[in-house]
Formats: C-alpha cells, structure tokens, sequence
C-alpha cells in the first residue's frame, strides 16, 4: 500500500494502536488517515482530503491544528473513542531525513486530564477488575484527582452488589481483567447502564506478581491486589509516565458505611434525579453549598456513602454545629474558600506534565489561601475541624517557589511565553533584555564608542553581514585595533567589535532561547513542586471535607434545619418532619411535617394507608432521605428527632420499566422485593411503595401480604409499607409490631381536600374517581365510573364508609377537628419563636378552613 517513507513510518507506528484514533504530527497539524480519518471528520464534522501517498488511490486523510487539539481531542474521548498522540520527537529543521515519531500518550475517558474536560463537581472514575479464584477485586481510580477505592466481591454471592456499586461510581471506563463468562456479564450491563464507559479487556494472569503500589501493601487479597498492580500497568501504558497518578487508597465497602443502591439513590433523588439523572432536584442541590470542586465531589460521595458509626456521624455534627453557631466564622471560611481552585485536579496535571502556566499561578493562589484558614480553624474546638486543620499543610516552599517563578502578568501559556516572572532567572533576564532592549543597548553602545574615539560612526543591520558599525571615509581619525573589518563600500567601510559581535550571537538566538530557557525553568518549577504532590493532595482533600462541613452548616442555617440526636436504643423518632426537596419544591403551599416513630417494639411496621396524591410516597422517602441525612452528618428539616444509624436502605417505590433488558414491570418488581428480603437486616429501613400493584388484585394482595408477614416474622427491619389494599389494615390485629397509618383528607361532596397529616388508623377508600376528577377527566365518564363502583361494591358487600381513623385526643366527634386539637393540647406555645407560633396558626387555621 504506501509507499512513501512517511506514510511507512505511519503504518509502522499504527499498527501498535489497532483501537485507537492516531492523532499523528505533521508540523503544526495533528493528521489522521484511512479508517481514522474517516470517523474522524464524520465525529468531528472535519472535511475529508486525499492525500498522495505514493498510492494507486489516494489516502483519506483529515487534520487539526495542534493548538486547538484538545476540544477535538475532548468531543472524540466523550464519544467514547481513544486517542493516540503521536510527536515529533525532533525538531523538523535539524532532523536528518524523516523526523523521528512516538506515541506520547494515549487519551482515554478514565485518564483525560485537559481543564474543563470532566464535569468539575463530580469524579471521573476508571476501574480496573479483576478476576482471581471465584472474587472479583477492583480498584476504583480518580486519576485527576489521584484518589482509589477498592473492594473484593465474592463472584457468586455478591454479583448484584458487585454491579450495583459499578452503577452508583458509573466509571467513564472500565479495564477488564475477568474470564469471558464474566465480560460477558460486564459488557452488555456497561451499554445499558453506564452510557458511553469505555471497556478494555487485559489477561489477569499476567497479572500474577505484578508489582503492587505502595497504597496498596496493606492489601491481602490477590485479585486486589491484581487490579492494583493492572492498574498501575495500564496507567504506564496509556500516560506513557513513570509517575503513580495515585496518592490515596482506601476501602470501598468500609463496614461503616450505610449501604446506598444505586436505585435507591434514585428513586430518593439524592444525588441524581428521576427525571434525567441530574442534579436538579435532589438532596444533592439542597444541601450543595460548597465553595470549591473538591468539596462538591466530595458532599456527592458523603451522600452517596453516609456512616453507619454513631462517633463518627457525631464527629461531622459536632462540627457543622460549631459552624452554625460561629456565622461570622463560617461566613469567613466560605469567602476563603472561594478563592481556592480545583487544585486537587492541578495536582494531577503537574504529575502528569500536562499543565499550563496558568494552572501553576492557580495553585499558588490557592496555597496562599491556606494559611488564613488554617488560622481561622485554629479557633475552632470541635474535634473534626481541629483534625483538618492539622491535616493541611502550608506549603510554603511551593508557594514562595511560584511567586518568584511565576509572573501573574504573564500570558499563562506556554504556546505565547512570558509566562516566567523577570528577576528569577538572571540568564533568562538578560535574554529578554537583549530582545526587547536591542535597539536601546545599540544606541547605548554606539554612542559609548562615539565617545571613546571620537570618530563619527553608527550601527546598522543587514541580512547577510550582521550587525556592523559604519563608518565613513571621510573620517581621518585611527580606527582602534578592535574594530575588524567586514565589508567596504562606496562611500564607508563596516566593521564589527567584539563586543557587537557577541550581542549580534546573542540578539539572533535570543528569541528562540527565550522560548526554550523559559519552558526549562517552568519544567524544572514542576520538577521541583512533584515530589510535594501526595502532601498537597492531602491539604485539598482536607479542604474539601471543611467545605463539605461548612455546606451542611449553610444548609442547615438556610432551611433551619436542628441538629438530631444520633443513638443505639433502636429508635428512629422524627417530630414535625418535613421533606427537603419537596419543602423547597412547593412555592405558595406551606409543606406540613409530620412525626415518625419507628422501633422493633409495636412499631416496627408501618402500613400507610390513603388515597392516590394524598403523601404517602412523599411522606416515606421523608423517612428515607432524613435519615441518610442524619447518617451523613447533616441537620435535618424537623423539630427534633433522634435515629439509631441503619445498616442499609431499602426501597421498591415507582414503577421501574426495564426496558433494556426487556423485563416487565411487575418481574421488574418483584426482582427488587427479593433482593431487599435476601439482603435485609434487622437493622434495615425498608420503603415498599405499592407492592404487587403490576398483577391481578387477588395475587397482588397476596403477595403484598406475604411479604409483610416475612419481615415481620423473619427479618424485623424498620419498615414503611404504603398500599392501595386497604385489606392490609386488618394486619395491625395479627401482630405486635404492625401500626396502620393514613392521611388525612377531607370530603366535601365530590371535593376532596389532602391534609397531608399522618395519623394513627387507615382509610378504607382510594378516592380514585375524585382524584380522576382532578386530572379533569370527562364528568359523563366520571359519573359512570361511580355507578361501576356502587355496584362492584354492593356485589362485594362492603359498604361505603369514611375513612376510619384512631380517635384523637380531645375526643370531639369531628373527625378533622380532632388532630388539630390534639397538636393544640401538645403544643408548647412558651418554646415557640414568634414567627414559629405564627407558622402552626396560619397551617391550623388552614386545616380548620377546610375541616369546616
Ligand atoms: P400516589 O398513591 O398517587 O402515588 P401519594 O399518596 O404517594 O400518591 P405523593 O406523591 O406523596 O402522594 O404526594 C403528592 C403531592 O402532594 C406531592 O407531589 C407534594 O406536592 C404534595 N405533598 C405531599 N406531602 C406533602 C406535605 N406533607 N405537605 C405539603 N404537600 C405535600
């Protein structure tokens, strides 16, 4: 095929990149060709050339400018291409023949490391798995951020927990070292779920006795171990570095974290919406009042893992109370905080030398940032904040370092110079001195010339001769022994000195030394700053775990939010709750909280009765999401409450269409309901939201049924059940531990109005056709559909009642009278701020409104 030397040395260099995209250096473009070529333009929307290439045809062929490569690069990554960056290892002008070519570095979804190519407030993982005697042992990286967890999965046992984690980090890429039976499984979960994850299959038995990174030492387990030591081999191959991109190590399933699956995390929206994934909406957005990326990535991955452990949840609250009580403090702290950059992620760049200057003038920014708030959190008491304190550094060689290096003026890339500051390299001085004072120092020099021997003369430049001093024949003075002659003409002679001649040396190579004595300098600045890495790694994380700190403290001042008590006696007890992201949803509505009890006494279960749109899923992710607020550290949106730390989350709420694997709804459902009873624990908190709905009645109800009665006799987990069976309520009879529980409503007429009150008992009727009323539906249908009940219901025999409610204290026969009065008689007016007292009457009064 080729035949030209270029297009040889190509293939030649090709050919070890079969799956990647070869950006290959022709001057000032980056080219690609054939098939690369080809889905290039087609990607990037870049016009397709030939190229004579000695062929019978021409060679297709497309490029980009080197210095606008990184978007280009940046669009094929997202798109889940790699791409091999092939240089000029010579400079064209020197190279004898064909200038000398390598592959620098291969991009890769997990590796980039461009500025503003990763979403700044999220991590960008790449895992690495490996498969090793019936385990699966992983390594989750951050290489922008040189952070890594790993774990060990028994393959059999623990595969659903095993794909969920992939779900809740959903890695840009994922290397697989596993047997075929295994990709089999990890290949087509990553297309369904994980979008564009990048795959790549590695042989984990090359990997046996790989050396294993420090980080890794401690670990025991080979396949662990493994992915460690593939890890590192494949950053090697990829980055092409000998550097170790990773400073941090730590255990992914820590026995104290609370365990979130992934759908769990969704169908509660906490760091993901239902809607599209994003951020709207969630806990995430309420609670995300951090300053800096680092603590925005780092809240995501608190609420995503909260504890489990009572004196660590303490530790965080104690510190986000001291915050709450120190605004003046904590608004300081805030302000600091915003002038600190992502530096955690500038780290990696240095480390991976694909900085800019301007990268280098952030982190001395922010390092300058760090003493004022060391020295503000030394004031604190709190122990978490006195820890962090301790745990940053100063850095104070690197920042004086930068200060002298770097000049803030600069243009703040490589590409135009000028990014060194003057005074900081005496060479480097001077070069630029002779450039930009050229035409002074001649003048200078002529005239000291001038003055020394009296003879008239002045300096000129040409191209072929230089620089040269003229002087005209009519002068009758000597001429000094150094003065050399280089030209005659006409009318005067030229001649050069020693001293012009070293400034001519100078002055013509000066432009092209700059260049190079500055990136010298800026590479021995990184060379110098390295080695301070894991050290200033360990100040950001420190950072960002005070901002995350500060975040919670401004979210709880924000949306008044009270400190729960964290305890052991088995209890979660919430008075006046309210949902955060519903509560900050509702615009013109006052969102009415309610109380939970919850305990393995006769509370165990709680079966939610109520119509359609009335609160019962709003009421139970309530539950759920305060609770792992709790558990991450946070205050919450109640009066008080105190919680017993869960072990797992559980919920089976909405429906879930599994479209991609072309499940139905109802074995969707009933997939889930298994795994919550194989995986539950007493210490569990359980949301079942309408169970058994995507099936006929009578085998719904039974199953509905079942399942209550199993985790009542066999799992004792704290649980919340809302059902459409009202049946369920003769439950609360057979057991112990079973409650019913409704919301309110009122009926006036055909009007329905939702109270939103939780209280003690159930309700015997949907309100299915008032809610269809609302939805507008036709009224001939509507009437219709209540003539259908009445004799569906008189067939059955059940007549149509009221709701039955537990009769509230103060015992007055009006059925919505009697919550209102019973918070009355509860209420402890003398406790209440003015503006509380004004709150529980306007929402009283609300209710009485329309009780009457
Ligand atoms: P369905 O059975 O149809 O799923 P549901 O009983 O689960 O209905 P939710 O979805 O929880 O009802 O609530 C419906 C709407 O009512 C919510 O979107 C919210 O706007 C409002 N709402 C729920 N709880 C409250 C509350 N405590 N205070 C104010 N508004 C609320």
């Amino acid at each position: 095929m080729a035949k030209t030397p270029l297009m040889d040395q190509y293939r030649k260099i090709k050919e070890n990149y079969p799956d990647a995209l070869l950006f290959f250096r022709l001057g000032d473009f980056y080219e690609m060709f054939f098939d690369d070529a080809v889905t290039a333009s087609k990607e990037l929307e870049l016009t397709l050339t030939g190229r004579n290439a000695g062929m019978d045809e021409r060679a297709p062929m497309c490029g980009v400018p080197y210095h606008a490569a990184e978007t280009y690069i940046y669009r094929l990554i997202q798109k889940g291409y790699r791409v091999a960056i092939c240089e000029q290892m010579e400079d064209p002008k020197k190279a004898k023949g064909l200038v000398k070519r390598e592959v620098i570095k291969v991009i890769t979804p997990g590796t980039i490391l461009f500025e503003n190519s990763i979403a700044d407030k999220s991590n960008n993982y790449l895992v690495y798995i490996v498969e090793h005697e019936k385990k699966l042992g992983c390594v989750m990286a951050d290489i922008s951020t040189g952070e890594c967890w790993w774990g060990l999965w028994d393959a059999k046992k623990e595969a659903d927990d095993f794909f969920d984690m992939l779900s809740i980090y959903s890695p840009a890429e994922a290397v697989c070292a596993v047997s075929d039976d295994w990709y089999s499984r990890i290949e087509p979960y990553c297309a369904a779920r994980l979008g564009a994850c990048l795959l790549t299959r590695r042989d984990a038995e090359e990997l046996a006795g790989a050396p294993v990174p420090a980080e890794a030492a401690d670990v025991a387990d080979e396949a662990v171990r493994r992915a460690f030591a593939g890890l590192a081999a494949y950053l090697r191959e990829v980055m092409k570095a000998d550097v170790p991109m990773i400073h941090m190590a730590a255990p992914l399933r820590e026995d104290h974290t609370l365990t979130l699956a992934e759908d769990c995390l969704r169908n509660l929206e906490i760091t993901k919406n239902m809607r599209d994934g994003g951020r709207k909406g969630t806990l995430l957005e309420v609670l995300d009042h951090t300053n800096t990326a680092m603590g925005a990535r780092l809240l995501k991955r608190w609420l995503e893992r909260p504890l489990t452990d009572v004196n660590a949840i303490v530790l965080r609250q104690d510190a986000v109370e001291e915050l709450t009580l120190h605004a003046t403090e904590l608004e300081k702290l805030e302000r600091l905080l915003s002038r600190i950059f992502d530096f955690e992620r500038i780290l990696s760049r240095i480390e991976a030398n694909t900085t800019s200057p301007k990268d280098l003038l952030a982190l001395k920014a922010s390092l300058g940032v760090v003493p004022q708030i060391k020295d503000l959190l030394s004031g604190a008491r709190s122990l978490l904040l006195t820890r962090l304190n301790q745990q940053m550094g100063l850095h104070g060689e690197v920042y004086d370092l930068l200060d002298r290096a770097m000049d803030e003026n600069g243009t703040g890339n490589v590409r135009d110079g000028k990014y060194i500051r003057s005074g900081y390299n005496a060479e480097l001085d001077e070069l630029r001195s002779l450039t930009e004072n050229s035409r002074k120092w001649i003048a200078d020099l002529e005239e000291k010339e001038k003055e020394k021997t009296g003879i008239k003369m002045k300096i000129g430049f040409n191209n072929v001769f230089g620089y040269y001093f003229e002087i005209s024949h009519a002068n009758k003075l000597p001429i000094p022994a150094y003065f050399t002659r280089k030209q005659t003409l006409a009318n005067a002679e030229r001649y050069i000195t020693p001293e012009l001649k070293e400034f001519e040396v100078k002055a013509l190579s000066a432009k092209e030394k700059t260049e190079e004595l500055e990136l010298r300098i800026y590479q021995e600045v990184k060379n110098t700053i390295r080695p301070a890495i894991a050290d200033m790694q360990k100040t950001a994380r420190a950072l960002a775990a005070a901002d995350c700190l500060a975040s919670l403290a401004r979210a709880a001042l924000k949306d008044r939010y009270v400190r729960p008590a964290i305890t052991r006696d088995g209890r979660i007890a919430i008075r006046d709750g309210r949902h955060p992201m519903v509560e900050h949803a509702l615009k013109r509505e006052m969102f009415v909280p309610n109380d939970t009890l919850l305990d393995h006494d006769g509370q165990e279960i709680l079966i939610i009765t109520g119509p359609n749109m009335a609160g019962k899923s709003t009421y139970m992710r309530q539950v759920a999401v305060l609770t792992i607020m709790a558990q991450t550290g946070s205050f919450i949106p109640a009066k008080s409450a105190s919680f017993t730390p869960v072990d797992r989350v559980f919920t089976r709420v909405g429906a879930t269409d599994d479209i991609s694997t072309g499940q139905s709804t109802f074995m969707v459902e009933m997939q889930e309901v298994s795994q919550i009873l194989r995986n539950a624990t007493k210490n569990s908190l359980i949301l079942l939201d309408e169970i058994g709905r995507g099936t006929s009645t009578y085998d719904g109800m039974s199953i509905a049924r079942a399942v209550v009665e199993y985790i009542d006799s066999k799992i004792h987990a704290y649980t919340l059940f809302a059902t459409h069976y009202h049946e369920l309520a003769d439950m609360e009879a057979a057991s112990p531990h079973i409650k019913n529980y409704t919301v309110t409503v009122k009926e006036r007429g055909k009007d329905i109005t939702f109270l939103r009150r939780i209280v003690p008992g159930s309700a015997d009727r949907s309100y299915g056709i008032h809610v269809a009323r609302l939805a507008g539906l036709p009224e001939p249908l509507l009437k219709r559909s209540e003539e259908i009940l009445r004799t569906l219901e008189e067939k059955d025999g059940v007549p149509k009642a009221a709701p039955q409610q537990a009769p509230a204290a103060g015992g007055g026969g009006d059925l919505f009278a009697a919550p209102i009065l019973a918070e009355l008689a509860d209420l402890d007016v003398m406790s209440k701020t003015p503006i509380e007292a004004m709150e529980i009457l306007f929402r009283l009064s609300q209710e009485a409104k329309e009780s009457r």
